[in-house]
C-alpha cells in the first residue's frame, strides 16, 4: 500500500520511478486487511492500555496474544510503547493523525473517482458496536476526541443499530457512528493505483528485494537487488513495512518497528445473492472489524507479537468467528471462503515515521501504519512525494519525522 501510494504520487510529479518489491504487489499486510478506511482515530496507545492488555493475556478470547518466550527486543518495545500511553502523548497523536485523516479521505475520494479504480470504495462510514457499558464509555470517549478535530460521531442506541442493520444481536447496547470512514477491497485497491502507477510510467520490479542501499559518504545513489543488480538513484524510499529494521541499521538508524500480527477470515453464506452484513461494524470489545466486500464479509483483526512469521494459529483464527457470533445474526450458517495472516508494521508511540532520515540526503522513511496503513495510504504517498521533489511537505507532518528517534 504505502510504496504504491508513494510511487504514484512521484510519477504524477514526472519523477522516473523503479518500484522494487521482493514477492507480489499487494501482497503482505496491504492484501488482506479489513478493508477499512477509518480517518481520525486514535492509535493503540491508551492510558491504561497496559493494565487493560495484561488482564487480556489470560482471556483466550481477547484479541492481543504474545506468545511465551525470550525475546528482549519485544520486552524493550513493550516497555517503551508503556510510556506512550499517556493522555499527553494520546492529544498529541490526535493532533499528529487527525488532520492527515481529513487528508486521506479526500485523496483517496479524489484518486477513486480521478483514475476510476475498481475498488469496491463505499463511503457509507462503519459503526463501532457494544455489548457492554464499558465499551460504550469508550467508543464515546474516542468520538468525543474526533469531534473536536472535524469529524462527526454519531451514538446511537441498540434498537437505533438493529433498525439499520437487522443482523445485530439484542445483546449489542448502542454504539458509535463513524460517517467519514469508507471501506474498500484493500488488495484491488494497491492492484488498481499499481496499475495507474504504471501507465504514468513507473517500472516495477517484482521477485527480488533491495538488499543494500547503497551510498557515498553522505547521500544516496542506488540500491542493490538480492541478485547483485545495482539501481542507480538519487533518491531512495524505503516502505518496507514490518520488514524495515535491516535496511537502514548501516545509517546508525535503528528503526523499532514490530510486526503486529492480525487473521482475516472472509464468510459468505451459501445463498451467494445473500449477505451477512450490509453495513461495516467494528465489535468494540474484541476490535474485531467486519466488513462487507463484494459479495463477501470479511472478519479481521486479533494482535500477535510473535515475531516476523506468518505462522497461521488456527485458535487465533477461530477467535474472530466467536467474536462476531456474539455480535451478529448468521454467522454459524456461513461458509469459509479464506483465511490470511498479515504484519502490521508497528511503532512504539503509534505514530508512523514518514520523512527524510537525518544525515543521509536522498533517504526517505515511510512506514510504521501499524493499523492506520490503509488509511493512511494516500496521504503518506503525497508526504513523499513532497519531501523527494521539494524538500518539503505543505501538510503538516513534523510529528511523523525521524527525528524524533535521535
Ligand atoms: C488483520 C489486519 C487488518 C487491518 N485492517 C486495517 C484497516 O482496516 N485499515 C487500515 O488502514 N489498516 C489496516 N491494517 C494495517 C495495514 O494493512 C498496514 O498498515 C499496511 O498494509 C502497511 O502497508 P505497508 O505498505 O507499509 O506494508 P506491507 O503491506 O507489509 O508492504 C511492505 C512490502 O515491502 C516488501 N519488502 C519488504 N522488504 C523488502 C525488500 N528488502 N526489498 C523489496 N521489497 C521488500 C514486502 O514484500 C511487502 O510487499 C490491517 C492490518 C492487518 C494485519
Amino acid at each position: 500500500m504505502i510504496g504504491v501510494c508513494c510511487a504514484y504520487f512521484l510519477a504524477k510529479q514526472s519523477a522516473e520511478v523503479i518500484l522494487v518489491e521482493r514477492g507480489e504487489i499487494g501482497g503482505a499486510a496491504s492484501f488482506g486487511n479489513a478493508g477499512s478506511i477509518a480517518p481520525g482515530h486514535p492509535p493503540l496507545n491508551k492510558p491504561g492500555r497496559i493494565r487493560r492488555s495484561l488482564l487480556d493475556l489470560l482471556n483466550p478470547k481477547s484479541p492481543l496474544y504474545i506468545p511465551v518466550r525470550w525475546d528482549p527486543g519485544l520486552f524493550r518495545w513493550l516497555w517503551t510503547f508503556r510510556t506512550f500511553c499517556t493522555d499527553h502523548h494520546l492529544a498529541a497523536s490526535m493532533e499528529a493523525l487527525a488532520p492527515l485523516g481529513h487528508a486521506s479521505l479526500d485523496l483517496f475520494d479524489g484518486l477513486v473517482a480521478s483514475e476510476n479504480l475498481a475498488c469496491n470504495y463505499e463511503r457509507s462510514g462503519y459503526y463501532e458496536i457494544c455489548r457492554t457499558k464499558e465499551g460504550l464509555v469508550e467508543v464515546a470517549h474516542d468520538a468525543s476526541m474526533m469531534r473536536q478535530y472535524g469529524y462527526h460521531p454519531r451514538e446511537m442506541s441498540g434498537d437505533e443499530l438493529r433498525e439499520i442493520e437487522p443482523a445485530i444481536l439484542e445483546s449489542v447496547v448502542g454504539g458509535v457512528f463513524f460517517p467519514e470512514a469508507a471501506t474498500c477491497d484493500p488488495h484491488r485497491f494497491v492492484l488498481e493505483l499499481a496499475d495507474r502507477s504504471v501507465r504514468r510510467g513507473v517500472r516495477i520490479e517484482t521477485g527480488r528485494g533491495v538488499s543494500e542501499v547503497l551510498s557515498t559518504r553522505s547521500a544516496v545513489k542506488g540500491v542493490r537487488l538480492e541478485d547483485g543488480k545495482i539501481l542507480d538513484a538519487s533518491a531512495v524510499v524505503l516502505a518496507t513495512g514490518s520488514y524495515s529494521a535491516s535496511l537502514t541499521k548501516k545509517f546508525g538508524l535503528r528503526l523499532p518497528v514490530r510486526a503486529g500480527k492480525g487473521y482475516h477470515r472472509d464468510l459468505e453464506l451459501e445463498d451467494a445473492s445473500a449477505r451477512l452484513l450490509d453495513v461495516a461494524c467494528i465489535l468494540a470489545e474484541t476490535s474485531v472489524f467486519c466488513t462487507p466486500i463484494a459479495g463477501f464479509t470479511r472478519l479481521a483483526g486479533t494482535l500477535e507479537f510473535s515475531g516476523v512469521n506468518h505462522e497461521m494459529r488456527p485458535r487465533r483464527l477461530e477467535q474472530l468467528t466467536l467474536a462476531a457470533e456474539d455480535y451478529l445474526h448468521g454467522v454459524q450458517g456461513a461458509v469459509i471462503r479464506s483465511e490470511w495472516c498479515g504484519l502490521r508494521p508497528c511503532t512504539p508511540d503509534g505514530i508512523p515515521y514518514v520523512g527524510p532520515v537525518p544525515g543521509q540526503s536522498g533517504l526517505f522513511v515511510a512506514t510504521g501504519h501499524a493499523m492506520l496503513g490503509l488509511t493512511l495510504g494516500p496521504v503518506t504517498g503525497k508526504l513523499i512525494e513532497g519531501y523527494v521533489s521539494e524538500g518539503r511537505t505543505s501538510l503538516p507532518a513534523g510529528a511523523l519525522g525521524l527525528e524524533r528517534l535521535e
